[in-house]
């Protein structure tokens, strides 16, 4: 074994460029022209499609489909960005295997779905490969206004306004936009810059304005937008990260899951990034298997989840947990930190079995860890917000929030799925009804 690999502690360098291209390198090829077609033939174009129901923006499946299947990629790409500005990327992140192809009645028949992820992606590169923008501005309705925050749903809401005539400025507290397309999605999931040449192709549409490094609550607040413009849009996401309260959590190595995925996403020489030798990752959701998977493949040699409940209640779908098996990750269930080990740095974690309902069962064990990753959940931060339901901001419909001229999707609101997805429709319906509501003022 490369020596390189058994070294103690966290270190860069585990791996050569090589192994490491072969590791990140696009989880899911683009299919070829005959692949697609090959693909698209096993539609049965049907009607009252469920695959259209399991989709959160509800893209008419069949009929893009049909579209590749006759030959006109492009068409089949402004029906996909239609109903989701981001196509491009849903294509690539979204867990088809619990929407769409999940609900494929090639699915529930012969246990294969129809690769709607794939044709999806199929359609909207070789539109984007074009530099072709297939929408345009409504005339202009003199209107402003002001989106928090440049993830998908801010976006998605921004793309919309602008289409129906309206000046948009999204304000964002990260030097790039994107948000956790540009910062949180796993790199072999969004490979060649693809973030940032999706958010390219979006603002073609015209009438958008992109303010980095703007946040608001620090830079701009709540009254400053709500008289500056003529609505406000929250789409800020979940910015901070919920703590480890067992014992020693604040020992050198142990880190948030997402700060070391940020940091993978932005480097431009993964052979730099350092990581641990045994590494274990608390969660069990898909910033977890994503944490766990870039570790293996940044050439950690042992590489743990631990996830307090069964295999059944973690957020990360199968198919993820078995891309994790796949990689080489072992998952420990039904176990819950109690204590991080080390003398200033962390050596060893401490967890006790516990039941499903997280009852302790007095059963501990020790894995050897120089890294130990938290990926248990995120949280909404900031003052001065609308009203909340739980820790997340209330919304009623297409998200209006407790303040007049204030709405709010994606990750910072209550209800919904974190997806991208869902923050991509949320953000589309958001803006569906600001217009409305301007309209008619
Ligand atoms: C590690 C990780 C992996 C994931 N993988 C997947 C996946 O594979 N598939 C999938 O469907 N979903 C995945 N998700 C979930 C998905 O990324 C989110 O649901 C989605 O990005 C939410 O979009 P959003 O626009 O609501 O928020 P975000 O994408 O978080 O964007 C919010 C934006 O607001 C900005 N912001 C925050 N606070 C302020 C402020 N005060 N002022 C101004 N700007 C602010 C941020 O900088 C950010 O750009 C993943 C999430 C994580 C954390
Ligand atoms: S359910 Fe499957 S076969 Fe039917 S329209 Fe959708 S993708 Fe095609």
């Amino acid at each position: 074994m490369d020596p390189r690999a058994l070294k103690e502690g966290i270190v860069s360098g585990r791996l050569d460029a090589d192994a490491l291209s072969a590791g990140f390198a696009d989880l899911h090829a683009p299919l070829t022209d005959h692949e697609a077609l090959v693909a698209a033939d096993r539609c049965y174009f049907c009607h009252d499609a469920p695959c259209i129901t399991a989709c959160p923006t509800d893209i008419d499946i069949p009929l893009f489909i049909r579209q590749i299947a006759t030959g006109t990629p492009e068409a089949a790409a402004k029906t996909i960005l239609t109903q989701n500005i981001m196509g491009g990327m849903c294509a690539r992140v979204c867990p088809t295997e619990t929407l769409c192809e999940q609900a494929c009645v090639r699915e529930k028949a012969e246990g294969e779905p129809v690769q709607i992820g794939r044709l999806q992606r199929y359609a909207t590169d070789t539109l984007m490969a074009q530099g072709v923008h297939p929408f345009s501005r409504a005339a202009s309705t003199g209107k402003r206004i002001a989106v928090v925050g440049a993830g998908p749903a801010g976006l998605s809401c921004a793309h919309r306004l602008a289409m129906h005539g309206h000046d948009v400025v999204v304000f964002d507290a990260r030097p790039k936009a994107g948000g956790l397309n540009e910062y949180g999605i796993a790199a072999y999931k969004s490979t060649e810059d693809f973030a940032a040449r999706e958010v390219d192709w979006l603002l073609q549409i015209g009438g958008i304005e992109i303010r980095n490094n703007m946040a608001l609550g620090r830079d701009v607040t709540m009254a400053d937008l709500q008289s500056e413009y003529d609505a406000v849009f929250l789409g800020m996401g979940l910015g901070g990260v919920n703590a480890l309260t067992a014992p020693g959590a604040d020992k050198e190595g142990v880190l948030d899951a997402v700060d070391f995925i940020a940091d993978l996403r932005q480097t431009t020489d993964l052979g730099s990034l350092p990581v641990g030798r045994d590494v274990v990752v608390i969660g069990g959701g898909m910033t977890a298997v994503d944490a766990a998977v870039q570790s293996k493949l940044l050439g950690a040699l042992n590489v743990t989840i631990v996830y307090r409940r069964g295999r059944d209640r973690m957020n990360a779908s199968v198919w993820e947990q078995e891309l994790a098996a796949a990689k080489g990750v072992r998952i420990i269930t039904n176990a819950s930190p109690v204590a991080v080990h080390g003398n200033g740095a962390v050596r060893e974690i401490e967890f006790e079995f516990t039941d499903d309902d997280l009852n302790p069962t007095e059963q501990t064990f020790r894995l050897a860890a120089d890294q130990v990753f938290k990926a248990i959940g995120q949280t909404l931060t900031g003052d001065d917000l609308p009203d909340l339901d739980g820790r997340k901001i209330a919304v009623t419909g297409p998200g209006r929030t407790s303040v007049k001229g204030v709405w709010a999707g994606g990750d910072c609101a209550a209800g919904g799925e974190d997806l991208t997805v869902t923050a991509v429709a949320e953000g589309r319906d958001a803006a569906e009804d600001i217009h409305a509501a301007l309209m008619r003022a």
